[in-house]
């Protein structure tokens, strides 16, 4: 049983569907005061909404990642509202396909901007908040696409995710002295509304790589989240975890079938 997390005030980017939402709900479950930021601001405030007719603490809040103004106007939201941030999930990210052969400037930059500039971004604007906190948490969402894996299609996105754990490896080191952790958790494949986008035969094929024959739900990644929120996890920082049902596991094919031998 972790100590609880009632009271704290955590801000979730990409909060308004997909893994960001379930980060929301089960933080607000155990009693935190969240922040659901995203671009749409209806599609935020709805997330909030429908997290408060649960008995849950929760606003909506529009902004975009990769834009640093916005980025601040969130940590002073966060501030006003809940007189702190205690915890930072920094969620956001986008999943565009194109070949990298076939890829524009501009639709690299656009997911290096949302997924890695915008983690750096959101990191900088709530540091020094949750330096005053004491027990300053931060969980970035990364990927086992880049930092483990390869999918073609993705070399943007597999760069960006990779990247944050880069970031993220340097970051832990300069926030230690203002008494914060930042880990990663590293999901594989989640069921979300941008999971769907990429349509049935992607999830059929998907699921069938995936050792526990499922793809994971936004709980199992708020789970882990919620453990590197904890003051349980008080001395780790920089680390990662990845949650994917034994999907990076077998060396080939043949692994696979042979566990159903
Ligand atoms: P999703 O269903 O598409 O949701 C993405 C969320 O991010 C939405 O709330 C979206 O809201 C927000 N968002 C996108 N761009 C933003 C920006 N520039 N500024 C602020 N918010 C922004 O995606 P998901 O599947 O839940 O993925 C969430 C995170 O998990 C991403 O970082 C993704 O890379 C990572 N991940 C997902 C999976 C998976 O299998 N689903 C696996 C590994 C890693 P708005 O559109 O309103 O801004």
């Amino acid at each position: 049983m972790l100590t609880s997390i009632a009271g704290r005030s955590v801000i979730v980017t990409g909060g308004s569907r997909g893994i960001g939402r379930g980060v929301a709900r089960v933080f607000a479950a155990k009693g935190a005061q969240v922040l659901v930021a995203g671009r749409d601001l209806a599609q935020a405030e709805a997330t909030a909404a429908s997290i408060r007719a649960e008995g849950g603490r929760a606003s909506g809040f529009a902004a975009d990642v990769g834009n640093p103004d916005d980025v601040e106007r969130m940590a002073a939201a966060a501030l006003e509202r809940h007189g702190g941030i205690d915890i930072l999930c920094a969620n956001a990210g986008v999943f565009p396909a194109a070949r990298m052969m076939d890829m524009t400037l501009a639709q690299w930059n656009e997911v290096l901007s949302t997924n890695l500039a915008g983690a750096f971004l959101s990191v900088q604007a709530c540091a020094p908040a949750l330096a005053r906190s004491g027990r300053g948490r931060i969980v970035l969402t990364s990927s086992i696409t880049g930092p483990i894996t390869g999918y073609p299609g993705w070399t943007h996105y597999a760069a960006s995710k990779a990247g944050q754990l880069g970031f993220m490896r340097t970051a832990a080191l300069e926030l230690t002295p203002l008494g914060i952790t930042i880990n990663a958790v590293l999901p594989g494949n989640v069921r979300t509304e941008g999971l769907d986008e990429l349509g049935e035969e992607y999830l059929a094929s998907m699921t069938a790589s995936i050792p526990q024959r499922r793809l994971g739900s936004v709980e199992d990644i708020a789970y882990a989240a919620l453990f590197f929120a904890s003051d349980e996890a008080a001395y780790i920082t920089g680390q990662t975890l990845v949650i994917d049902g034994g999907q990076v596991l077998p060396e080939s094919l043949t692994a696979l079938q042979e566990m159903d031998r």
